[in-house]
């Protein structure tokens, strides 16, 4: 390898060339029996997918935003309604609960996790919120809408602190929906039930996003909803169908959100290999940890000891970023913002009345933080560079600030 040979931030070939005959015997298959939408291999996917995420149902659809859209109106999120979310994620969170026809409104993450923070959460309940004992919900005192459900974002492969969110959410008779779409196989140790939980199996309906990039992606789009209830799940195999539930006889106004065969076979072969690719993935983050503990100007990513990450972005917070970003692309190396704003400054958003200054440690993230190469075929001499391009960046800067004070 030269010195300077780019280093992509993911890569989506390798993958699929070692995986080529499983992947294209997919596609002859369903060219040999015709069966495009639905059927044995959408089945087959969703029963092996459910399996993995420790749920009785696994619902395929076709992508993470219906996921989400289809979780909250099949949990029974009332039109007008407010749902709670975070403000920095991927803005299809928000998208679900508006296209759901209720209200996103937000609560601040965690400064070391950039998850909710339940404290938060709880902050939300007790001093934004009345809570009306006739429909048994809270009412957020300035808007005037009941809250029907809370929205996590188990972010970057991270889950959320999910035991005080779940007893908020109970406390309060509000619903949790979980957003799963970058964490599959992610896992959170839950003190109150004394065991390891998986992703997708700790709210009322979990979402999935199997988007290229994600850490089970397919060759092209799709989602999946996963849930432990047998109403949720038939009321989601309607919304996708167009709200039939027989042929032609349509009980609610639903969607064409259906996962295709195809997608369903390529994801139900490359599912045999997610528990390796997570497992690589750990080890890429242990390898950086080792690498860039030294650095002290930027902060690591933080695993709790109630976490386990599939590390689906590495990502850490770095002061001068954006210096640090155009050093990182002038040596080649890949790296993304996730993300660059929060939710609630987003165009489609400010007619909610957001303000600067509103989620301040969802603001900073955005200013901070940086995601560094990851996936499972990145090599150790890759990350080392990586590493010494960082370690090079603030050497550089040390010594400058050292010529400053004594000049
Ligand atoms: C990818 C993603 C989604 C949306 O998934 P699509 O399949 O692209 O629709 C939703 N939420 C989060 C947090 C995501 O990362």
């Amino acid at each position: 390898m030269s010195v300077d040979s780019p280093i992509p931030f993911v890569d989506l070939i390798a993958p699929h060339q070692e995986l080529e005959d499983e992947l294209v015997a997919v596609f002859r298959s369903a060219l040999h029996t015709g069966g495009f939408i639905g059927g044995p291999m959408v089945e087959k996917f969703e029963g092996g997918f459910a399996q993995f995420c420790n749920t009785r149902f696994c619902v395929g659809v076709s992508s993470g935003t219906d996921a989400l859209r289809f979780a909250l109106m099949a949990a029974g999120v009332e039109p007008g309604s407010i749902v709670v979310t975070v403000p920095n994620t991927f803005v299809a969170t928000a998208e679900a609960i508006s296209q759901a026809g209720a209200r996103p409104d937000f609560v601040d993450v965690d400064p070391a996790t950039h998850a909710m923070d339940p404290d938060k959460l709880q902050h939300y309940f007790e001093a934004e919120c009345d809570y009306d004992p006739q429909i048994r919900k809270p009412i957020h005192k300035k808007l005037l809408r009941p809250v029907t459900a809370v929205l996590p974002v188990h972010l970057y492969g991270q889950m959320a602190e999910m035991d005080p969110i779940l007893e908020l959410a109970d406390r309060h008779n509000v619903t949790i929906i979980e957003d799963a779409c970058q964490a599959h196989g992610a896992e959170y140790f839950s003190k109150k039930q004394n065991r390891w939980l998986k992703a997708g199996s700790v709210g009322r309906a979990a979402a999935f996003s199997f988007y290229p990039g994600k850490n089970l992606g397919a060759c092209g789009e799709a989602g999946a909803v996963t849930t432990n209830d047998v109403e949720i799940a038939n009321k989601i195999r309607m919304l996708r169908d167009h709200g039939q539930a027989k042929k032609y006889y349509h009980d609610v106004e639903g969607y064409n959100g259906r996962l295709d065969a195809i997608q369903a076979g390529i994801l139900a072969a490359k599912l045999r290999y997610l528990p390796d690719w997570n497992q690589k993935r750990r080890e890429a983050a242990a390898r950086y940890e080792e690498l860039l503990s030294q650095i002290d100007e930027i902060t690591l990513p933080f695993e709790p000891a109630w976490a386990k990450s599939i590390f689906h972005l590495y990502v850490i917070a770095a002061p001068e970023r954006d210096e640090l970003l155009e050093h990182l692309r002038a040596n080649s190396i890949g790296h993304g913002i996730h993300y660059p704003m929060p939710i609630h400054l987003q165009k489609p958003y400010q007619k909610l009345g957001y303000r600067d200054n509103d989620f301040p440690v969802a603001e900073q993230a955005c200013r901070n933080l940086v995601s560094l190469p990851m996936h499972p075929h990145l090599r150790p001499e890759e990350q080392t560079r990586v590493a010494h391009v960082i370690a090079g960046f603030y050497c550089a800067r040390r010594s400058a600030d050292h010529n400053t004070v004594h000049s």
